[in-house]
């Protein structure tokens, strides 16, 4: 998604030893030095409850978790709903009904949840006509020995419990698709936009829960399954160390596990912020088309530090604790870094 490039809110920029910005507004306000004498204050971090999720509709989603959580239900409980919240949007392009739906004209959603007690996750993908995916996902995870299911299978499961169905596709989105239609067979179709929101909530008793919903690159191709219902790829929990969760073209992420990777950067020590930036650098030295990604990532650790980066001028990400709900700017990427790192760490 192209964004215009927004005031930072809350907080300010600093610039890193590998020329990228990253956040500083932490309350902890500790400074550290990032190799090449340049200093930058530590990760933000805050008190848990902590939500962290993509894009600022993300900050509706992460109030959301943040109430349901208060009011007494569980983490997993919280995720879900807070990513229901964006699901049920159907002027959300991106999530849920609302979203652009694949080359046929129907919208295939994918989605996954995960729990860091326990390290369980059910996901699901390609699924039409529901709308809330990842609580399909979560009844994945709770009720069967499996990790994952797809289409027809996926939608079986989902009926058979009762799960709310809805429009293959909103009249809106029908029209623009029947003009993409028009011009696609004209050449001129033009790529839209696509998004997803992952969110992550760190509790106060320190265990992790993430979740992940989509409807994917508009106008895929029927059956493409993107990063976000990969568990690894566009989402990834470890309740030792921390999480991760990613937007942008999925298939930049998937073939590098990419939100694993940010979680076991920071298992090695890397901050959140960090973790995201070497996982981009690592993406981009093995990707022929180098930082011309399009992707993005946001991470929570165990701590209760929080971060993001993106290639380009980066991405809007949203926080929510109880002192504050608020959009920030993560730092973008466009080239190799040098100093720490550009070392062998990546
Ligand atoms: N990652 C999603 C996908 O590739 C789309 C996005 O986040 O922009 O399906």
């Amino acid at each position: 998604m192209k964004i215009p490039r927004r005031a930072f809110i809350g907080s300010s920029l600093v610039a890193l030893a590998d020329g990228s910005l990253a956040a500083a507004n932490s309350k902890s306000g500790s400074q550290k030095k990032s190799g090449k004498g340049v200093q930058r204050e530590a990760d933000p971090s805050a008190k848990p409850p902590l939500v962290i999720s993509t894009w600022p509709f993300g900050k509706p989603a992460n109030d959301r978790t943040l109430e349901v959580f208060r009011s007494g239900k569980s983490g997993l409980d919280a995720v879900e709903q807070g990513v229901r919240l964006a699901e049920a949007d159907l002027s959300n392009p991106s999530v849920g009904l609302g979203g652009i739906p694949a080359a046929h004209g129907v919208v295939q959603l994918d989605a996954c949840i995960m729990s860091g007690p326990g390290h369980k996750a059910g996901s699901v993908a390609a699924v039409e006509g529901f709308k809330h995916p990842v609580s399909i996902a979560r009844r994945v995870m709770e009720e069967t020995r499996h990790v994952m299911l797809v289409g027809e299978g996926a939608q079986r499961f989902a009926r058979e419990r009762k799960f709310e169905e809805g429009p293959a596709v909103t009249p809106g989105q029908k029209a623009a698709w029947e003009n993409w239609k028009k011009a696609q067979e004209a050449e001129k179709a033009k790529a839209p936009n696509h998004d997803t929101i992952a969110l992550l909530m760190l509790s106060p008793s320190g265990d992790i829960f993430g979740a992940c919903s989509t409807s994917g690159w508009g106008y895929k191709i029927p059956g493409r399954v993107g990063d976000s219902p990969i568990i690894g790829g566009g989402l990834y929990v470890d309740n030792a160390v921390g999480g991760a969760g990613a937007t942008g073209i999925g298939e930049n992420v998937m073939r590098y596990c990419g939100s694993f990777l940010v979680v076991e950067f920071m298992r090695q020590g890397m901050s959140p912020t960090e973790a995201c930036l070497a996982t981009l650098h690592r993406i981009a030295s093995m990707d022929p088309k180098g930082y011309d990604l399009s992707i993005n990532f946001i991470a929570l650790d165990k701590r209760g530090r929080f971060g993001a980066a993106g290639t380009g001028q980066g991405f809007q990400y949203s926080v929510a604790c109880d002192d504050f709900s608020k959009v920030l700017q993560s730092p973008g990427v466009t080239q190799k870094p040098v100093g720490p790192l550009g070392g062998n760490r990546l």
